[in-house]
C-alpha cells in the first residue's frame, strides 16, 4: 500500500472504520474512499457490485458491521446474522470481482468457544460451543472468516482476517441499551455525578473478566497487517491482559471523579465469563498496543464530554 493508493474504508463512522480514517490520514494517505449508510447500503448487492464497479478500490478495511452489546445482541438476533452475512458477503465478493489487491475483514474476539481455555489462541476456532447471548453475530463474523479463506485458496485472493478482542474509544456508541460496557459505565457514571445520584447500576455480578483495546492503538495493528500480513490463517490483536468488570467499573468511577456507591444488578446476564485473547502471534511480527487501560478511559471520557449533545 503506498500514500497514493485508493483504499476503501467501509464503515467509516464507525468506532473501528472512524479510527482507521485517523490513522490513514495521520499517516499521509491521500486517496480514501468512503460512503455513508445513506449513499451506499452495504446490504444490496447490486449497489455494492455497482459501487466496486465505479471506484476500483486497490485496498479495503471492511470495518462495516452490525455491533452491539450484550442486550442487542441477545435480542436482535435475526438483525445481528442478517445484517452481517449480507455486507460481509457483497463486499468480498465484490472487491474480489473487481480487482482488489488486499482485503481485511474485521472479526472478533466472540468467535471463539465459550469454553475455551485462556488465554485464546487463534487456533481455537471452532473448537466448541459459543456463548449464547452473541451466538448469532459470532457465526456471521465466522462464515466471514471462512470466506475469505476459500477466496483466498480458490481465488488466490488476498484476504486477511483480523480478531480484535472488545473495543473502546472515541466514536463509540453511547446508547445505553445498545453499547458495550465502558461507554455504557462512562456516561452512567457522568451522568450520576452530574445529577447528584447515589449510585450506579452495572449489570450482571461484576466477576466476568475482559480485556480493552483502545480503538488507535486497533487502527495503528491494522494499518501493520495491512503491510506485513499475508496469511490466510486468523490473526488475534489486544492487549494480553485482562480485567474484571467490578475493576473496571471502579476505575471508570475514578476517571469520572463520582463518588457514589456502585450496585450490581443480577438480573442482568454475564455473558461469557472470561475473553482475553493471546496474542503472541501479533507480537512475534513486531506490533504491541501502546494505550495503557486508564489513559485510553481518560481519553474517551474526554471525547464522550466534548461530543455528549451529539450522542443523547
Ligand atoms: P460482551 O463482552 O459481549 O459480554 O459485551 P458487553 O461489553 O456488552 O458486556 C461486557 C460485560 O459487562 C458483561 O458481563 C455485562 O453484563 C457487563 N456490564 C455491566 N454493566 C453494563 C452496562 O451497563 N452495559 C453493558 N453493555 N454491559 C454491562
Amino acid at each position: 500500500m503506498d500514500k497514493a493508493s485508493k483504499i476503501f474504508v467501509a464503515g467509516h463512522r464507525g468506532l473501528v472504520g472512524s479510527a482507521i480514517l485517523r490513522k490513514l490520514q495521520t499517516e499521509g494517505y491521500s486517496n480514501i474512499v468512503t460512503r455513508t449508510r445513506e449513499e451506499l447500503d452495504l446490504r444490496d448487492q447490486q449497489a455494492v457490485n455497482r459501487f466496486f464497479e465505479e471506484e476500483r478500490p486497490e485496498y479495503v478495511f471492511l470495518a462495516a458491521a452490525k455491533v452491539g452489546g450484550i442486550l442487542a445482541n441477545s435480542t436482535c438476533p435475526a438483525d445481528f446474522i442478517r445484517d452481517n452475512l449480507q455486507i460481509q458477503t457483497n463486499v468480498i465478493d465484490a472487491a474480489y470481482r473487481y480487482g482488489v489487491k488486499k482485503l481485511l475483514f474485521l472479526g472478533s474476539s466472540c468467535i471463539y468457544p465459550r469454553n475455551a481455555p485462556q488465554p485464546m489462541k487463534e487456533e481455537y476456532l471452532l473448537t466448541g460451543s459459543l456463548e449464547p447471548t452473541n451466538e448469532w453475530y459470532a457465526i456471521a463474523k465466522i462464515a466471514g472468516i471462512k470466506m475469505c479463506q476459500a477466496y483466498r485458496r480458490q481465488y488466490g485472493f488476498n484476504a486477511i482476517c483480523v480478531m480484535p478482542t472488545n473495543l473502546y474509544g472515541p466514536g463509540d456508541n453511547f446508547d445505553l441499551k445498545t453499547s458495550h460496557v465502558i461507554p455504557a459505565l462512562i456516561r452512567k457514571f457522568h451522568e450520576a455525578k452530574a445529577e447528584g445520584k447515589s449510585h450506579v447500576v452495572v449489570w450482571g455480578t461484576g466477576n466476568p473478566r475482559r480485556e480493552f483495546l483502545y480503538v488507535d492503538d486497533l487502527a495503528d495493528a491494522l494499518l501493520f497487517l495491512m503491510e506485513h500480513y499475508n496469511s490466510e490463517e486468523i490473526i488475534n490483536v489486544g492487549i494480553g491482559k485482562d480485567i474484571t468488570i467490578r475493576e473496571l467499573a471502579e476505575l471508570i468511577r475514578e476517571v469520572v471523579g463520582y463518588e457514589g456507591d456502585i450496585v450490581f444488578d443480577l438480573s442482568k446476564p454475564d455473558g461469557v465469563p472470561r475473553k482475553l485473547l493471546d496474542v503472541s502471534r501479533i507480537h512475534a511480527l513486531g506490533w504491541q498496543a501502546k494505550t495503557p487501560l486508564r489513559e485510553g478511559l481518560e481519553k474517551t471520557y474526554r471525547w464522550y464530554v466534548e461530543h455528549r449533545r451529539e450522542n443523547v
